[in-house]
């Protein structure tokens, strides 16, 4: 395995901590991340505190897809082989998500899209309330049970370190985010927050994959097991409001249907998928030819997207939580009936 850049941050006591937690996007950065905190754990002695999360978000993520008879693992499947792959037993690794009532009295999965549904508006860079809603208040609830457990053994308030990928790299606001920060503090818990691959640049992520132990997602190429790194540049919604262009135009290529699902959102609610572009409106850019090769075209077609779809519109169904006249923003002004400008 190659080894990490020596500017990696530096280490906190993780001896310290109770729960050591990383949490698992499945993307390129979580297995880097996982390599170097994994390492650092069982230096320490510690690697029996960890237990790793992946907060899912269902059928948004990048599903596993078959390509040429191969089948390359979804985002899910990935954490969980990040997980395994640098030492944590199976029963160490959770994957959770945010739930609401069935209709038989159980929980089912409580899409992000279904949330954004009921809202009536897209997250923003002023109030990117995806993030908490779909993962971190998702593994903050994980934690509960076993936060009421050790409380009770030792006394004290629970030290828990939340370990993450995040990379100053990968968009203009990580920069500022220090490599380590105390989140939380309250009677039953003190939760740390540790970077430690803040500082590994994108071609010392691609590099370290060349020789890794897991494989890194298939989405991230031109079309699967290309290994030309020409795909899309991020990995987690499919759809993610705060992608670049070429990303969402490829992700809406390779997810058409589902592209389509967030469209009917924004033509119901009247607020643009992002404060510049209508979904609407790059959907047609691509159909016209204006998104890369998508290498490959998920069906969307299983029982999951038909529950999705359902549930997103049961929740278009009834009035937005939020003012319609706050939420609503337009795309940029259109040129020829498109507002995508390559
Ligand atoms: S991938 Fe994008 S849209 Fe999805 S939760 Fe993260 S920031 Fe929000």
């Amino acid at each position: 395995m190659p080894s990490p850049p020596t500017h990696s941050s530096s280490t906190p006591d993780l001896a310290s901590y109770d729960l050591l937690a990383p949490q698992l996007s499945g993307g390129n950065d979580s297995a880097v991340m996982m390599a170097v905190f994994m390492e650092a754990a069982s230096t320490g002695g510690v690697a029996d505190r960890v237990i790793s999360y992946h907060s899912s978000l269902g059928v948004l993520e990048w599903p596993p897809v078959v390509f040429d008879g191969i089948c390359y693992p979804g985002v899910s499947e990935l954490a969980a082989l990040q997980s395994a792959a640098f030492g944590v037993p199976a029963d160490r690794h959770l994957e959770v998500t945010r739930t609401m009532p069935g209709p038989d009295g159980t929980r089912m999965p409580h899409s992000l899209l279904t949330e954004i549904a009921a809202y009536g508006r897209f997250p923003r860079m002023g109030s990117p309330y995806c993030r908490k809603s779909a993962k971190e208040s998702v593994v903050s609830a994980a934690w509960t049970p076993i936060v009421d457990r050790l409380k009770r053994e030792l006394g004290r308030p629970v030290r828990i370190l939340k370990v993450m990928g995040l990379r100053s790299d990968e968009v203009p606001d990580r920069k500022k985010r220090p490599a380590f920060r105390t989140v939380q503090v309250n009677g039953a818990r003190v939760v740390d927050e540790w970077l430690p691959v803040k500082d590994w640049s994108t071609a010392a992520v691609k590099e370290w994959h060349a020789d890794a132990p897991v494989p890194y997602a298939w989405t991230y190429d031109s079309v699967p097991g290309a290994g030309d790194w020409s795909g899309t540049s991020r990995c987690s919604c499919s759809l993610c409001v705060f992608a670049s262009k070429r990303d969402v135009l490829l992700s809406i290529s390779r997810r058409p249907r589902l592209a389509d699902l967030y469209a009917e959102v924004e033509r119901v609610r009247g607020d643009s998928f992002r404060a510049d572009w209508r979904i609407t409106d790059l959907i047609r850019h691509a159909e016209q030819g204006g998104a890369p090769d998508p290498g490959v075209v998920c069906p969307d077609d299983g029982p999951e997207f038909t529950a999705l779809t359902k549930q997103v519109r049961a929740a278009l169904e009834k009035e937005p939580r939020k003012e319609p006249e706050l939420a609503r923003r337009v795309g940029r002004p259109l040129c020829d009936g498109c507002t995508v400008h390559s």
